[in-house]
């Protein structure tokens, strides 16, 4: 059995304590490695090692830092088909998934980065006659990275990449329920020669290894990546200590189909911005608001496609969906399809578990369900489910679309469908989201601002917003 290690100063080595956590297979649902347990003295460590590397990877020259991360970026090429596959193990994602998506992703946030950081440049203001400011931004110091488990490698990179490309160390913890890529991502850096505790990667459980990151009072940034009460939970306990906080939370987010959509091309990808990664992903749309006008007709067709969508064992080439990551989660998604009953909703498809046979008979697979005859308000329509379950509701005006589609605490993404520009521009500015999709979904240029509003998140990440984020802006005034 595969004994997952921390990545400390350098080196791999096995946790303080000893002990070691269970890591499970949702595809199986059986134990397939062991996962570090670490705890305050793994950080304490982690910590004193990113310090001790600061000094000099903060003054390596920005061209120099670049080319070890594009190293990097390219033994991820280079493993590829290796790092999918312990990616779907882990999550229980199609493989397809991890190959197309999820790796393709990890690489490219290294490579962007470690271009970007030699086109990072700081503004400088004249004051005609008196004196100029130029703006210098230097590294932090070392940075906290905490990530979820749903884009495990994807959404662990996008962290580290511009925290290493603007010359901080990191101490990262990766989601104690999909640790492998991460592990696996350590190598990757022993070989690309990355200089020790430049990046360190502690595993283990979130209240003792991520609390312990936040408590840390050397630790002066934090990237989080998460649910909402845990962000709230590392507001809570960094914010008297003044860290930059940078926090992308949960979602509830609103897909609004206009009578006068592209019907063929809506339908398509509402498939897709539904149940990818089994609806696991923080910008999937799981209120499905329909106009009147189309409602039958959109509901019927969309029904009939998300029933013939197959749900298999991730190594399937057919597999439309796999496995969802864990028991608990499996449970709360099957709570919440009860809840959605007993609140008076009708489920048209789904709604139940799969059970595949041999090997999966354990495994955690939920059919894709699709509910309607929900009040907006109700909980299954505020609350956030994170799993392959979506609601539809009609309407009749854009007033009333977006005071439903506003009235959840959250405010991460949203889907506009229309052939209207001018109502497309209307519904965007007017939708209290952090990133809009018009006629697409997750459309994604790394160079755009991307996080959520209202509980969803505080801050951006992304592009130059990322790079802003990981140092601290000094002005550099001198008489002229
Ligand atoms: P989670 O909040 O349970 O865990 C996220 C990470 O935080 C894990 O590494 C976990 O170990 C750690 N953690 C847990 N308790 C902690 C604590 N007290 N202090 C510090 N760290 C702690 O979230 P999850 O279940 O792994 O992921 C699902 C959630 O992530 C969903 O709400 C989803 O919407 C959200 N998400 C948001 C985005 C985004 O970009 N906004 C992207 C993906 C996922």
């Amino acid at each position: 059995m595969i004994e997952i290690q921390n990545y400390i100063d350098g080196e791999l080595a096995a946790p303080v304590s000893g002990n070691y956590l269970e890591n499970i297979e949702p595809a199986k649902g059986e134990v397939y490695s062991k996962i570090p347990d670490s705890d305050k003295r793994d950080i304490e460590n982690a910590t004193a090692a990113a310090l001790r590397a600061f000094p000099v990877w903060s003054k390596t020259p920005a061209k120099e830092r670049s080319n070890i991360l594009m190293r990097i970026a390219e033994l991820i090429d280079q493993n590829s088909e290796m790092l999918a596959a312990a990616e779907s193990r882990d999550n229980g994602k199609p493989i397809k998934l991890a190959r197309s998506v999820d790796i393709p992703r990890a690489r490219d946030n290294f490579h962007f980065f470690a271009t970007g950081i030699l086109h990072f440049a700081s503004e400088a203001h004249e004051m005609e006659g008196v004196a100029i400011n130029y703006t210098r931004r230097q590294p932090i110091g070392v940075a906290g990275c905490i990530s979820p488990w749903n884009l495990p490698l994807y959404l662990f990179t996008w962290k580290i990449a511009p925290a290493l490309a603007a010359g901080n160390c990191v101490v990262a913890k990766p989601s104690e329920v999909t640790p492998m890529t991460a592990y696996l991502l350590s190598k990757i850096c022993i070989e690309a020669g990355l200089p020790a505790g430049v990046l360190n990667i502690v595993h283990g459980l979130g209240p003792k290894v991520g609390q312990a990151i936040s408590e840390h009072p050397h630790i002066k940034a934090i990237s989080f990546t998460g649910g909402t009460a845990t962000g709230k939970r590392i507001a809570q306990t960094a914010a008297p200590m003044f860290k930059k906080l940078s926090l992308e939370l949960g979602g509830k987010n609103p897909n609004i189909i206009f009578a006068d959509c592209d019907f063929e091309e809506a339908l398509k990808t509402t498939v897709r911005s539904s149940f990818a990664n089994q609806g696991q992903i923080c910008l999937c749309g799981s209120r499905i608001f329909i106009e009147r006008a189309i409602y039958e007709k959109f509901r019927d067709a969309f029904v009939d496609r998300v029933s013939r969508l197959k749900v298999s064992y991730p190594e399937d080439p057919d597999a439309k969906l796999g496995a969802v990551v864990s028991k608990s989660h499996f449970e709360k998604i099957l709570s919440y399809i009860d809840l959605a009953r007993e609140e008076g909703g009708h489920v048209l498809t789904g709604g139940e578990p799969v059970q595949l046979g041999g090997d999966y008979e354990h495994g955690y697979y939920l059919r894709p369900t699709v509910i309607e005859g929900l009040a907006h308000s109700c909980r299954t329509n505020q609350e956030e489910i994170f799993g392959p379950v979506v609601t539809l509701t009609p309407f009749d005006s854009e007033e009333e679309v977006l005071a439903m589609a506003n009235s959840v605490e959250y405010g991460l993404s949203a889907t506009i469908w229309t052939e209207n520009l001018r109502k497309a521009h209307r519904v965007a500015h007017k939708v209290e989201a952090g990133i809009v999709w018009v006629n697409c979904w997750l459309v994604r240029d790394l160079r755009t601002p991307f996080g959520g509003m209202k509980n969803s998140g505080v801050g951006r990440e992304g592009g130059f917003e990322a790079l802003r984020f990981f140092t601290e802006p000094k002005n550099v005034c001198i008489k002229l």
